[in-house]
């Protein structure tokens, strides 16, 4: 019998994994797809040059357990703050009206903080009864934070989590990154959890299509809306109260489509990230000529991201070029070649949505998620840490607290 069973390979699993090796704890990680890293994945094949289709910055990089990696590996981070820019009627703002929009943001995320310290719990819209010229742009930005709309969001949830410093992109990609970390961990791909059953003395039993495994402990890694549409049974049922937990952490949206150009079709723009004030429900932002490569990635946020990324690879890309169009011209059309990458997440079914975002009054779930239930499962993974959720390193870091926790249970 093994010591511990990982149920999915994404930043989580892999990071328990690692520190169970560390420990010289028997382990094995299953991994439902053909490839790991869940929602960290690099293209490098498609466009020539690395594309992250899921997580690509390092956010709050200074207490993120993976800034070191990318000395260690051998990447490349750039380590200058986004330029973030703003465009309103098909133009990009100048320097006083993007400095006027971005304070305007940065005062209302500064809000939802205070609505946080002052322990109210209320959507994120509701904070803001009254509208200035940009608050437009501040719920694209916010959809684009959390895959969610301030309509949806809990102020007390999102007032949780921390978000210090610059945002640094790993332009070598960060699920390069993530994986290159993974070298050598014992991991079975193409091997989905399809039932666990916990509730004999002796152990937990993992069964997949290719067979049974049976360990002292499970750690299951896998996204919320995995464990929400029941992909895995458990048996006995899991109890009410991690039931609820799930129920009350669906996930947001966010989708991407990258294109590569033969030549710079953006002007002086390079480094920038954009967004586009597309009306009150279209949240997409364009990182533009990322460490100076002629490339445009689209990402897509919210409810209408899951509803275009519904209507195929085609039409995204489609979509995402006439946005370009509508600030670049149709010039732009022609100069994207034939050759375009798109990740849907929310229709994948082994993950079904980009994180995790708290229902109204339900910023405790987080903490019931992470909770085990009777010593012999142990849940890991963005959704369950308290301060990094919906990041790499909140996944990563929750794999290792979950890895620690089982140690210290199996050791008695
Ligand atoms: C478009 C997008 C952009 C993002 N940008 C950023 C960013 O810039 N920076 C950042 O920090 N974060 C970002 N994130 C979030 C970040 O990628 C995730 O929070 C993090 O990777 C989640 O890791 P995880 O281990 O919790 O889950 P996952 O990575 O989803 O891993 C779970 C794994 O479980 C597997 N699985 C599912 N069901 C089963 C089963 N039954 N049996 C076995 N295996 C199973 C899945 O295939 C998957 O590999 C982004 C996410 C998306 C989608």
């Amino acid at each position: 019998m093994l010591d511990v069973i990982v149920i999915g390979a994404g930043a989580a699993g892999l990071a328990a994994a690692r520190r169970l090796e560390a420990a010289r704890a028997t382990y094995v990680v299953l991994e439902a797809k053909d490839r790991i890293g869940g929602r960290t994945v690099t293209d490098t094949a498609t466009l020539g040059a690395p594309v992250d289709l899921g997580g690509h910055w390092l956010h709050s990089p200074a207490a993120n357990p993976l800034t070191p990696l990318v000395d260690r590996y051998g990447f490349h981070l750039r380590r200058s703050a986004e330029d973030f820019r703003f465009a309103q009627d098909g133009r990009v703002l100048d320097a006083a009206e993007n400095a006027a929009c971005a304070a305007y943001i940065d005062h209302c995320f500064d809000k939802i903080a205070v609505a946080g310290a002052e322990r109210v719990d209320c959507a994120v819209a509701d904070l803001f009864p009254f509208h200035g010229k940009w608050h437009g742009m501040f719920e694209a930005a916010f959809t684009a934070k959390q895959g969610v709309t301030p309509r949806d969001a809990s102020a007390q949830d999102f007032a949780r989590y921390v978000w210090e410093g610059d945002d640094l992109p790993v332009l070598d990609g960060l699920g390069a990154l993530v994986a290159r970390h993974a070298e050598g961990l014992e991991v079975r791909l193409r091997t989905p959890a399809t039932r666990v059953a916990w509730g004999k003395a002796g152990g937990v039993a993992v069964e997949t299509p290719q067979g049974a495994l049976q360990a002292r402990a499970v750690i299951i890694a896998v996204p919320v809306g995995v464990l929400a549409a029941e992909i895995i049974r458990f048996d006995p049922p899991l109890p009410d109260w991690k039931l609820g937990a799930i129920a009350d952490l669906p996930m947001g949206s966010c989708n991407k489509v990258a294109f590569a150009f033969g030549s710079n079709v953006f002007g002086d723009l390079a480094d920038v990230m954009l967004m586009p004030d597309l009306g009150p429900d279209r949240s997409v932002e364009l990182v533009i000529r990322e460490g100076g490569r002629d490339t445009a990635t689209v990402m897509f946020n919210g409810p209408s991201a899951k509803a275009l990324a519904a209507e195929g690879a085609d039409a995204s890309a489609d979509y995402a070029l006439s946005v370009l169009a509508s600030l670049f011209g149709n010039e732009i059309r022609r100069a994207a070649g034939k050759q375009f990458v798109v990740a849907d997440w929310d229709h994948d079914p082994w993950i079904r949505g980009c994180y995790t975002a708290a229902r109204l009054g339900a910023a405790e779930a987080r903490a019931r998620l992470a909770r085990p239930v009777e010593d012999r499962l142990f849940f890991a993974g963005e959704a369950t840490h308290d301060r990094f959720m919906g990041d790499v390193h909140g996944a990563h870091l929750s794999g290792e607290a979950a890895a620690d926790a089982v140690r210290a249970v199996i050791r008695r």
